[in-house]
């Protein structure tokens, strides 16, 4: 009877196989991925403080990475793809008829990939917005479909619609097939939505477009309520495709059909080097790459590492690989996909993706995802280290690989960017309550000395009044989180890579690829993606 039951109840998803990586985690050390991160940040030093796609601070960063993977023995190629690269070439002009200037920067901000001309035309919304929107911030959906403009006639003239619900590409994508010459959309109040910042339009959109200010946005859509409002807007733009590349390093042998990705951004954003955010995850993955070819136990599954590029301008880089994959069907042959960005945080917190969706705050990630999260929870148990979960939501290059048309087991970890330390935070992983986990994200100050000593004062996510102390609670924290991080990703990397049972059954490989589970998880997708406010380093919607 109890034989029978525990028989029954025996899960049918194999578990991974135990796997001793004591000696890859002695070969991998903070040490040397320091060593990798501060050949970042030179590299970045010679070509303007960037390494962002695009720059020339990116192509070294590819060079760099390249030839130590072929100096390590890799087979390593880079993977083209398109992408689109935007400048503004000149300061805008919006002014209202018989009115002084709007002031750019603070009235309006022009969007990433706008593009260029010079309309003068009326104000055309679709008069059914509510100012403020009555549900909060976020919940008006002006614009998001075409139905919305009903008995409108947009044809040459200015879209001007309210923030919310939907994405901002959804609304500028409506409002020009409509007929628009230009779009404004503006902010649409409540704190933190009353300014003018910089969205991002489709590329190749061909029109002006912009966001105002909640209080420019309001005044005109009132005014334009009562009667025409006529608005010139100039802005001269130029928008060019131009091919980057994704750096893919494929170790010899290992079973092609169980292929293990082990992958990182390897762009920064263009305010900075980015040394922390992805210089950290390239530099453990590069150090694991070297070590795990130092070894004399060979990968028993295919194991690829991938340096992504234009991450920050909206998982560019990866989604078009995964795409591929899809297109020639290979995608099947993925087990896993590893994501390591941002590891090196100066206060940071030792964050595992919620693969199960524990938290309830992502998604459950496809077969496997659970799994790999226990890899990473078991090793940190066996460490004494505490560890927690992060929303399981897509927001870095794994998110191609979990999303429903690849479908692909995922996982990885993350010190953590702009979230607020808590007391109870600060009280196990040390560093400073009230700052954020990386001070300096997204900024100039990313940089090899705010990682390896303490962010600058100057930092945005430094506690107000408290700079000098926290920056100080900070010093040294980064190294020493990041060695474990990397440990615990060279652990697990390395785990899959030689476990002989796979991540899933094969049973379970085919019932969770089958169309109905895909479907299930698509409308969980879905859900968790209407909750995304970001995408690479800019809001979305
Ligand atoms: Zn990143």
């Amino acid at each position: 009877m109890t034989v029978a039951a525990a028989l029954l109840f025996t899960p049918t998803a194999s578990a991974v196989d135990r796997v001793d990586t004591s000696k890859l985690r002695k070969g991998v050390t903070t040490s040397g991925i320091l060593q990798h991160m501060r050949a970042l940040q030179r590299r970045a030093n010679a070509n303007g403080g960037t390494r962002a796609a695009t720059t020339p601070g990116y192509e070294a960063s590819l060079d760099y990475v390249e030839a130590r993977l072929k100096r390590a023995g890799y087979k390593v190629s880079r993977d083209p793809f398109p992408f689109a690269s935007w400048e503004q070439n000149g300061p805008a002009l919006l002014q209202r008829e018989g009115q002084a200037p709007f002031v750019e920067g603070t009235d309006y901000v022009i969007a990433q990939f706008s593009g260029s001309g010079t309309v003068t035309a009326p104000i055309v919304t679709t008069g059914t917005a509510q100012l403020p929107p009555p549900g909060g911030p976020g919940s008006g959906t002006d614009g998001c479909e075409a139905s919305d403009w009903a008995g409108q006639t947009l044809t040459g003239k200015i879209a001007l619609i309210q923030r919310g619900f939907c994405a901002f590409v959804d609304k500028i994508n409506v409002a020009k097939s409509l007929g628009a010459a230009a779009v404004l959309i503006f902010n649409d109040g409540g704190t933190d939505r009353e300014e003018a910042f910089q969205i991002g339009a489709p590329p190749f959109i061909g029109i002006p477009v912009a966001m105002t200010s909640n209080d420019v946005g309001e005044a005109l859509y009132t005014a334009a309520q009562a009667g025409t409002v006529n608005l010139t807007f100039n802005v001269t733009t130029t928008t060019e495709e131009v091919t980057q590349h994704n750096l893919i390093a494929d170790s010899k042998g290992g079973d092609k059909e169980r292929t293990i990705v082990v992958g990182g951004h390897l762009d920064s954003v263009d305010e900075g080097p980015g040394i922390n955010d992805n210089g950290s995850g390239t530099g453990s993955i590069l150090e694991m790459a070297e070590e795990i070819a130092q070894l004399k136990k060979k990968p028993r599954n295919h194991l690829r590492f991938a340096f992504w590029g234009a991450e920050e301008a909206g998982l560019i880089g990866s989604t078009e690989y995964v795409q591929n994959l899809i297109d020639s069907g290979e995608i099947d042959d993925i087990e896993a996909n590893l994501n390591f960005d941002m590891l090196a945080s100066p206060n940071f917190v030792r964050f595992v993706y919620d693969g199960d969706n524990s938290t309830g705050e992502g998604d459950v990630g496809p077969p496997g995802s659970a799994e790999i999260e226990q890899v990473f929870l078991k090793y940190f148990q066996r460490k004494g280290l505490p560890v927690e979960p992060t929303a399981f939501d897509g927001r870095s290059d794994y998110g191609p690989f979990i999303a429903p048309a690849a479908f692909v087991a995922a996982g990885g970890l993350f010190s953590g960017a702009e979230g607020v330390k808590t007391e109870e935070q600060a009280a196990t992983y040390g560093g400073a309550a009230g700052s954020w986990y990386d001070p300096c994200y997204h900024q100039a100050c990313d940089t090899f000395n705010t990682v390896v000593y303490q962010p600058p004062l100057d930092a945005q996510g430094l506690e107000e009044g408290q700079q000098a102390a926290d920056a100080a609670a900070m010093h040294g924290n980064a190294p020493k989180g990041l060695g474990q991080l990397a440990d615990a990703a060279a652990h697990t990397a390395w785990t899959l890579a030689r476990s002989k049972s796979p991540l899933v059954g094969p049973a379970d490989a085919r019932a969770a690829r089958s169309k109905k589970a895909r479907k299930k998880f698509k409308v969980a997708y879905r859900r968790a993606a209407m909750r995304h406010e970001y995408r690479g380093g800019l809001a979305i919607r």
